[in-house]
C-alpha cells in the first residue's frame, strides 16, 4: 500500500510551526510496512488543497490530510477535500449526535464544526472537538498532534503493507571510499541501502526478509571502520 500525507497550514510554509505531524504519520505508516510516496504543504486555500488531494488521489491508495479542520475562517481543509471529490460540504448528523452525547451542546458548537464532506464516514475527535473524515480513500485529520495521533490510531488497521526490516551500520570512512562495499552488499543481498553521511556515515540496510538483512549487515560491518575503531 503507498499513501501520500498533506499537511495544510500558512504557518508550516512560513516556518512558524514544525511539520512534526507529518514526520509522525511517515514513521507510523513505515512501520506497518507502507509506503508514503509523497509529503507535500499546502497553504491554507480551497483551490491548492483540492488540487494536490485530487493528484494524489489518482496516484495512491490512500491520502492522508492534516490541518485545517476546525470553524475558524482559514480552516478550509473540508471544503478543499469536497472540492477534490466533487462534493457539497453538508451538515453531518452522526458527527453532531457523537458530540452531543459526550457533553457539546448543539448551541454551544461554532457553527460549521460538524460539516463534512457529503456522503463521508465522520471520525470522533477524542481529544477535542472538530470531527475528521474518510471518502473515497482520502482520510482527514486534526492539525492538533495529539488530535490527530488520536485520530490516527482509530483508523491505523485501515493501513497496511508489507512489513520491512531494517539494520543500520556506522562507518568512520568518507562516504566516497565506502562506494564499492555498497555496491558489493546491494550485489550480495536482495536488500536496498540508503547511505547518511554526517560525523560518520549512517548506513541502513532495508529489506523484505529479516534474516537476509541481519546477514548483509553482519556482512559489512565486518568491511568498514566502526567509529570505535574495532574493525
Ligand atoms: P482546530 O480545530 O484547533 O482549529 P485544526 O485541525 O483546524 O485544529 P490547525 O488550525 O491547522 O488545525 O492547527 C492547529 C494547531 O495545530 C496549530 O496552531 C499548530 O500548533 C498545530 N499544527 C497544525 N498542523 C501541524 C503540523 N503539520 N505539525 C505540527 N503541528 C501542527
Ligand atoms: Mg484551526
Amino acid at each position: 500500500m503507498n499513501v501520500a500525507v498533506v499537511t495544510v497550514g500558512d504557518e508550516l510554509l512560513a516556518g512558524r510551526t514544525t511539520d512534526t505531524n507529518a514526520t509522525w504519520l511517515c514513521e507510523r505508516l513505515a512501520d506497518r510496512g507502507v509506503g508514503v510516496e509523497r509529503v507535500t504543504t499546502v497553504p491554507d486555500r480551497i483551490g491548492d488543497i483540492a488540487r494536490v488531494v485530487n493528484e494524489y488521489r489518482a496516484e495512491y491508495d490512500a491520502v492522508i490530510v492534516t490541518g485545517g479542520l476546525g470553524p475558524t475562517h482559514d480552516d478550509l481543509t473540508m471544503e478543499g477535500v469536497a472540492a477534490a471529490l466533487g462534493r457539497s460540504v453538508e451538515e453531518h448528523d452522526a458527527a453532531l449526535a457523537w458530540l452531543e452525547e459526550n457533553g457539546y451542546a448543539r448551541a454551544d458548537l461554532a457553527s460549521g464544526t460538524t460539516e463534512l464532506p457529503a456522503g463521508a464516514r465522520a471520525l470522533h475527535n477524542e481529544a477535542g472537538v472538530a470531527p475528521g473524515a474518510v471518502l473515497e480513500g482520502v482520510y482527514v485529520l486534526p492539525g492538533v498532534p495529539e488530535e490527530m495521533k488520536a485520530m490516527f490510531e482509530t483508523i491505523a488497521d485501515e493501513f497496511s503493507g508489507t512489513p520491512t526490516y531494517r539494520e543500520t551500520v556506522v562507518a568512520d570512512e568518507p562516504e566516497s571510499a565506502l562506494l564499492d562495499r555498497i555496491a558489493d552488499v546491494r550485489e550480495r543481498f536482495d536488500i536496498t541501502v540508503g547511505s547518511y553521511p554526517g560525523e560518520s556515515v549512517r548506513l541502513e540496510l532495508t529489506g523484505t526478509n529479516e534474516e537476509t538483512v541481519e546477514e548483509a549487515a553482519a556482512w559489512l560491518r565486518e568491511r568498514v571502520e566502526s567509529p570505535d575503531g574495532e574493525s
